[in-house]
């Protein structure tokens, strides 16, 4: 309704007026000031606290450019991320098309910004976004819009005045380049930041047409079935267009500044589209955009994402984006939430080994009670940086995650199929307060993997010859493996095996039926009849007799008996009429967990979908018959073990001269879903921890409680007693 009455159009002849008048501050000539630390070294490891600030396009001239250069300089951030152009260019641009916000008149808003942040010394990214445009692109090049499978340009989904481009033609390759380029010539930013710089769904436009059937030789698919022909060259033909992009805007940035790099706004799990191995090789640093949780994602999903970036990025340096406000569908983006949400979360990312990044739309604030959070964390980040800089992960565990399988075995019900066994996996061992890593299924040589004890495979479906023999191998140099469901079941394009590619390793064969969802069925606990005992991996359910079954398992031959196994499968029986719910069968001698050696190694195979009935569930006795399966399979002493109350995220990380223990307080409150409310501090927890092989413990700080505690021995375990957490804490050594 505001747009009618103040659209952009007629504010054109208001800011006109406005002219000069609009400037506030002293805008200095921006490529007069050098960028910051402008010598050989490179600038990606710098910067260990980023700030975000997205204008609107009505920011100039109204907003306080000061305001937020103090800002920055009170919370010690130390690299910016600005918006310059795209939708809308806050620079006085050159380019044909390149829409000039129409507030800013004779001004140079983003010019204002880099020369203040550079004041300041910080690192400074140009921001673009090259998803919409407007109508009179439209009219001079109908050929730079995506166009929907009926053959129409697509109008913008929340903003009728703009266009959505086609990522994939000449609007990204010969426009935004020229962009890019006028961006460098003028301001020399440290780099370029794309925010939405790969599409918005399927386009049908004349050049993705044409350019799909040279390189395929067939038209651009109408179907999702993954085992399509087009479907599966598209999703190879789209991967070759986006990262000779990218490496067509990195090289034109570095044509006029050799350190500065194009950053995609991209990267992410098994869901996320670029194939992450790629983007790990092509990056020298990253940004993980999960801004905040919504609905029923967990807390400890800015940590997963951590995860999922450094199985690709090693130890290069990424930063994890959050937002001060909601992140909800309905996106309001000028909302903040609670402090205590704000900062589990960022704590969370922090313990996970992301650099923190605030994002904040509009320079104009509507509610400013989210200054003094992030005020008060990146003011801690700073004292303690020699804590969280240059570590390595000391985790003995790790989860695979596969793109392919998500692609080719899951497609449209990807997240059921693939997502959800990692997740159910992943809050076990939250639960189990296991310290892991993830590791990507295209990285499992032994630089890769090595440095782990464990590898679990919550049902990686999809794995190709080549990545079972890596787990092969892996095993026979005295690792171990806990997988589960239709692990290897089907090749690296998602085409179903006769059995398991990894059938020797589990040592049963596929018996051609995945059964379920199966009601009302269980699984007995079985005792040893000659040694008297249960198997290690049924610790805590010795009294259970019987515990649930999963809802979907893998009929599976045993390639030699098994004798005495640990569960075994109780079918389905009715469950209504009640008169009729009794087990029909008893007892059967089928095993549904399979443990043994294999190599130097151990595995341990559950045929059925114990991860994924977990996350629905939450069963706590499947909780623990995982916990126990990782810790059987690892058979070494922890690293550190961390016993109280409570929730928590435990990770502990070696850096030169130090080690520390991140403990985070996922405990909440709320009852259902919850958005953390208020932080309900843990007690006492009591934490052991091995220190590497000949090193003594000289100073243990807390780095958030502020105690520094007295080291019990020169013993190479320490024992720490935490009085309590209440956000997080952070164990430092020094060594
Ligand atoms: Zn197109």
């Amino acid at each position: 309704m505001m747009k009618g009455a103040l659209s952009r159009r007629s504010l054109l002849q208001q800011t006109a007026a406005l002219g000069a008048a609009a400037l506030i501050g002293d805008v200095g000539t921006a490529s007069a000031t050098p960028a910051a630390g402008a010598n050989d070294e490179p600038w990606f490891d710098r910067p260990m606290r980023w700030a975000q600030l997205t204008l609107v396009e009505n920011d100039p001239g109204q907003y306080s450019p000061k305001f937020w250069l103090d800002y920055f300089k009170r919370v010690h951030a130390d690299a910016a991320c600005l918006s310059a152009g795209g939708c809308v260019a806050y620079y006085p641009t050159k380019v044909p098309f390149h829409y000039r916000c129409v507030w800013m008149g004779n001004s140079d808003p983003f010019g204002e910004l880099l020369d203040g942040c550079r004041k300041l010394e910080m690192v400074v990214l140009a921001r673009t976004d090259p998803h919409a445009t407007h109508q009179d692109a439209y009219e001079a090049h109908p050929d730079w819009i995506a166009v929907d499978a009926e053959g129409r340009p697509r109008r913008h989904w929340a903003d009728s005045e703009f266009w959505v481009t086609c990522a994939l033609g000449p609007y990204n390759f010969e426009f935004m380049t020229q962009v890019h380029q006028e961006i460098m010539r003028l301001y020399k930013p440290d780099g370029i930041f794309s925010n939405r710089w790969s599409g918005s769904g399927m386009c049908y436009c004349v050049h993705c047409q044409e350019n799909f059937r040279t390189a395929y030789g067939m038209d651009l698919p109408r179907t999702q079935d993954p085992q399509d022909p087009s479907r599966r060259n598209y999703w190879l033909w789209r991967q070759e267009r986006l990262f000779a992009l990218w490496r067509l805007w990195d090289g034109e940035i570095r044509k006029i500044n050799p350190q500065a790099r194009f950053i995609p706004n991209t990267g992410g799990g098994s869901l996320s589209d670029l194939d992450m191995k790629s983007v790990g090789e092509l990056a020298d640093t990253l940004f993980a955009d999960r801004q905040a949780r919504r609905g029923l994602m967990p807390p400890w999903a800015a940590g997963k994402n951590a995860k999922e970036y450094r199985a690709c990025m090693g130890d290069k340096p990424i930063a994890g984006i959050f937002s001060v406000g909601l992140e909800e569908p309905y996106r309001w983006k000028d909302s903040v939430q609670s402090e205590a949400e704000l900062r589990i979360w960022v704590a969370d990312g922090i313990a996970n080994g992301l650099r923190p990044w605030f994002i904040k739309f509009a320079g104009t604030l509507h509610d400013q009670r989210w200054l003094r959070p992030v005020n008060d964390i990146y003011n801690w980040s700073y004292g303690s940086e020699r804590y969280l800089r240059k570590q390595e992960s000391l985790a003995r565990v790790a989860m695979v995650y596969s793109q392919q399988s998500a692609n080719f075995y899951g497609g449209e019900r990807a997240q059921s199929k693939v997502e959800d066994h990692t997740l159910g996996f992943y809050h076990a061992l939250i639960e189990a307060r296991i310290p892991f890593e993830m590791v990507h299924d295209l990285l499992l040589d032994p630089s890769h993997i090595e440095r782990f004890k464990v590898l679990i495979l919550p049902n990686i479906a999809a794995l190709s010859d080549d990545q079972c023999n890596q787990i092969r191998q892996y095993l026979q140099r005295g690792g171990s493996v806990v997988a589960t469901f239709e692990t290897s079941l089907y090749d690296q394009w998602g085409a179903r095996r006769k059995t398991f590619g990894l059938a020797d390793v589990f040592r049963v064969n596929y018996q051609g039926r995945v059964e379920g969802p199966m009601q009302n069925s269980y699984l007995t606990v079985e005792k040893d009849p000659t040694t008297g005992q249960y198997h290690p991996i049924l610790a805590g359910l010795e009294n259970a007799g019987r515990i649930i079954n999963g809802i979907h398992r893998v009929d599976v031959e045993p390639i030699e008996k098994v004798t005495d196994p640990p569960l075994t499968l109780i079918p389905s029986y009715p469950d209504l009429p009640m008169e009729e719910v009794f087990p029909r069968t008893q007892h059967t001698d089928i095993s549904e967990v399979y443990a043994h050696e294999y190599g130097k190694g151990r595995v341990v195979y559950f045929p059925w979908d114990i991860d994924r009935s977990f996350w629905e569930v939450l069963c706590v006795d499947h909780g623990k018959l995982l916990r126990n399966a990782v810790e059987w399979a690892a058979n070494e002493d922890k690293i550190v073990t961390v016993d109280g109350p409570g929730v928590l995220d435990v990770t502990v990380w070696r850096q030169q001269g130090s080690m520390t223990v991140h403990l985070v307080n996922l405990t909440n409150p709320m009852m259902m879903k919850g958005p953390f409310r208020e932080i309900v501090p843990v007690g006492e927890q009591r934490v052991r921890l091995r220190l590497p092989r000949g090193q003594k413990a000289k100073r243990i700080q807390l780095l958030v409680g502020g105690a520094e505690l007295r080291t019990s021995s020169a013993d190479e375990l320490v024992k720490i007693t935490v009085p309590s957490i209440a956000v997080q804490e952070v164990i430092a050594i020094d060594l």
